[in-house]
């Protein structure tokens, strides 16, 4: 089977992040709108069910192994909120700003600023893969009032790693592929490609 995934984003972050990382495994990722693959919807409680359906469609839909990836961040004031929201925690036409002011006043006046991403992917061979690859990652830290830092996206202006003492969005892409929740579910991920479909 030929070294490549059709990744089920349109995100140009997680495009630009997961092409670095599997540059290194000799894996060609190739986004799904290139291919002219619109998003499907995400109706699901969890980011595993949403990463599957996503993973499942892309594959469906240009008939190649397929790659989702359903991620989010998580804080323990806000009883996991916006999880899987995460992208459209301000309203479906939200951005990165309109998100970023939502999460830091819902936690005005709360002590407790310990959040986490979660990333989980998915791998798919063809649409009805009876076992898709499942890699999940962590990456805690703490939601600052204060944004620094121009890397990254989403919420990492806001999301400070206390054993870097800076934002994630002050880290070099490298300093944050290593420990981030997408680097960690990718090592996992990568593992399993070359185990279960032997790449
Ligand atoms: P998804 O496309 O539904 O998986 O949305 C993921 C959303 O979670 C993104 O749009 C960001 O808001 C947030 N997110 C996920 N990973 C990261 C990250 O590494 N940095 C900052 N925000 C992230």
């Amino acid at each position: 089977m030929e070294k490549s995934l059709v990744l089920a984003s349109n995100n140009k972050g997680k495009l630009r992040e997961f092409q670095a990382m599997f540059a290194e495994f000799g894996v060609d990722v190739i986004n799904q709108g290139a291919l002219g693959v619109e998003a499907c919807p995400e109706p699901f409680g969890t980011f595993i069910e949403n990463c599957l359906a996503k993973a499942r469609h892309a594959s469906k839909m240009t008939g190649r192994p397929a790659m989702a990836d359903d991620s989010g961040v998580c804080v323990n004031a806000l009883n996991g909120m916006p999880g899987v929201l995460s992208a459209r925690f301000a309203g479906e036409l939200s951005n990165d700003e309109a998100n970023n002011r939502l999460l830091v006043e819902r936690l005005q006046g709360k002590d407790d600023r310990r959040a986490h991403y979660t990333c989980v992917l998915t791998a798919v061979r063809t649409p009805d893969d009876p076992e898709p690859l499942v890699a999940v990652g962590r990456w805690y830290g703490e939601i600052c009032d204060e944004p620094a830092g121009e890397g990254g996206f989403g919420y990492d202006p806001h999301f400070f790693v206390p054993e870097y003492g800076r934002t994630a969005a002050e880290l070099t892409a490298e300093e944050k592929n290593r420990v981030s929740h997408r680097g960690k579910a990718l090592v996992q991920m990568h593992k399993l490609l070359r185990e279960a479909w032997g790449w």
